[in-house]
């Protein structure tokens, strides 16, 4: 049974630190590098990386009800361009899971997840997406092997977590 996350800000930080890699954060001087190398933060100002781990190392606030951290595409820019090699998106994908526990998973989230249970993407692929993709010359996208995607699902256990999710925030707000 999964139950709602009732960690204090210090000690989320402390178990994020204490997971593989977590302590890459002991090492960030808030130089602000990620931020400018990062492609959501240049389209959304709110998003900013080097301020997610400020947030983090102060414990000033509960990251795991900043919703902002599930707008991370895991692109690694920010990560190559950190001059201390904090595993910056790997952290953001703790501060995910702490906020998966606390409740504070956008509905966009689990609809993604839905998505790549029943259809094997996170995204229904529209017309105009194929159009683009024939103009570009990419080649057919083909069907999604579905019967080894839930397998390799089921295996790794995502299916009982996001029935889980759902359980608790309904599957479609977020509290
Ligand atoms: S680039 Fe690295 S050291 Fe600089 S703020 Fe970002 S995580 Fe911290
Ligand atoms: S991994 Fe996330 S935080 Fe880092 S650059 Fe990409 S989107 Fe930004």
């Amino acid at each position: 049974m999964v139950t709602k996350d009732t960690m204090s800000s210090l000690e989320v930080r402390n178990w994020l630190l204490d997971q593989p890699e977590g302590e890459t954060l002991l090492r960030c001087y808030q130089c602000g590098r990620c931020t400018s190398a990062c492609p959501v933060a240049d389209i959304e100002p709110s998003f900013n990386p080097r301020l997610f781990l400020q947030k983090i190392l102060l414990s000033d606030e509960l990251i795991a009800e900043e919703q902002l951290v599930w707008n991370c595409l895991t692109c690694e820019q920010c990560e190559v361009r950190c001059p201390e090699h904090v595993k910056i998106p790997h952290i953001l994908i703790l501060a995910k899971v702490r906020g998966l526990m606390k409740g504070n998973v956008p509905a966009a989230a689990l609809d993604r997840a839905r998505n790549i249970l029943s259809i094997g993407r996170s995204l229904e692929v529209s017309s105009p997406m194929l159009k683009t993709r024939e103009k570009m010359g990419l080649p057919d996208l083909g069907t999604p092997p579905m019967d080894q995607i839930v397998a390799m699902l089921v295996d790794i256990g995502i299916v009982g977590k996001i029935e889980k999710a759902e359980s608790i925030y309904g599957g479609t707000e977020n509290e």
